[in-house]
């Protein structure tokens, strides 16, 4: 390996990833593992991350399922001391947990709002305050990864909640980087644009979801999963370590599409 290469690697490194048993996030744990991490998943589909963590390990690499609803804080508590003790104080985190079900604004209930914040703003809040309170009673440095969204810089129709959510992971990791940063802890968001996951499988297969592709992104396609490796292993490992406060777009250019 060349000194350029050996910085983004995550050798040596416990990283933990929300939502792991799904989309983005199964995806990125593998990358994590496959770079060299120890590599803790969470969610609340705890079969899956069985799954998951027995793929890791066929690889040759470490996982650690947990269970883990970003909603609760005792929950959060847990799943980083179960990693803490099995694995070690958690270094890097990717908070990646997420819901997007679509609604109208005249439509979205009280119980919808809140639950909405609740995963999407306060789960992002919640695990990185308990990262850092643990990398900082530690002494030790490391790196948030915030999943935020395209979502959190414009905004589209029948997302008023998720955008309003995703707004605020953007400020809130520029917000927590101005203050982490003393400590050595670096706070990064990528702000992706549409991938093929659970959350938005189906759409993109309509006639209506090919014609938007064709008419909205510039690159008149979808995101590959692997063309978020690099963008997460550069805020993930030392290859950003001059980089916190940042929000990367990975869209194929649909926040600069055409007004
Ligand atoms: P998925 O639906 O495939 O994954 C969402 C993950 O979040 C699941 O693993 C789910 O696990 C987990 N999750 C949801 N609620 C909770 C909770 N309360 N506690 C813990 N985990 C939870 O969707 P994606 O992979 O697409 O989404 C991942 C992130 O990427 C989200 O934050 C999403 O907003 C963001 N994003 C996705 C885009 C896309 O095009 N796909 C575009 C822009 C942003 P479980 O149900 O087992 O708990």
């Amino acid at each position: 390996m060349t000194e350029r290469s050996q910085r983004f690697s995550l050798a040596g490194k416990v990283v933990l990833v929300t939502g792991a048993s799904s989309g983005i996030g199964a995806h990125l744990a593998r990358v994590a593992a496959a770079s060299g991490a120890r590599v803790v998943v969470g969610a609340r589909r705890i079969e899956r991350l069985g799954q998951l963590a027995d793929e890791i390990h066929a690889q040759g690499g470490e996982a650690l399922p947990v269970a883990l609803d970003v909603t609760d804080r005792a929950s959060v508590e847990a799943a980083f001391d179960t990693a803490q003790t099995c694995f070690g104080v958690v270094d890097v985190v990717l908070n990646n947990a997420g819901i997007g079900n679509g609604q109208r604004a005249l439509e979205v209930s009280e119980d919808d709002w809140r639950s909405m914040l609740a995963t999407n703003l306060d789960g992002v809040w919640r695990v990185a305050q308990c990262a850092a309170q643990r990398l900082v009673a530690a002494g030790r440095p490391g790196s948030i990864v915030n999943i935020a969204s395209m979502l959190g810089i414009r905004v589209g129709a029948g997302y008023s909640h998720y955008c309003t959510a995703k707004a605020g992971v953007v400020q809130l990791t520029k917000a927590l980087a101005l203050e982490l940063a003393r400590r050595g802890i670096r706070v990064n968001a990528i702000a992706p644009g549409y991938f093929i996951t659970e959350m938005t499988d189906g759409y993109f297969d309509s006639e209506h979801g090919r014609q938007y592709i064709q008419d909205a992104i510039p690159m008149r396609r979808l995101g590959e999963l692997s063309e978020l490796d690099g963008p997460f292993l550069l805020l993930a490992s030392d290859a950003g370590s001059f980089m916190t406060g940042s929000v990367l777009a990975v869209d194929g250019g649909h926040l600069v599409n055409g007004l």
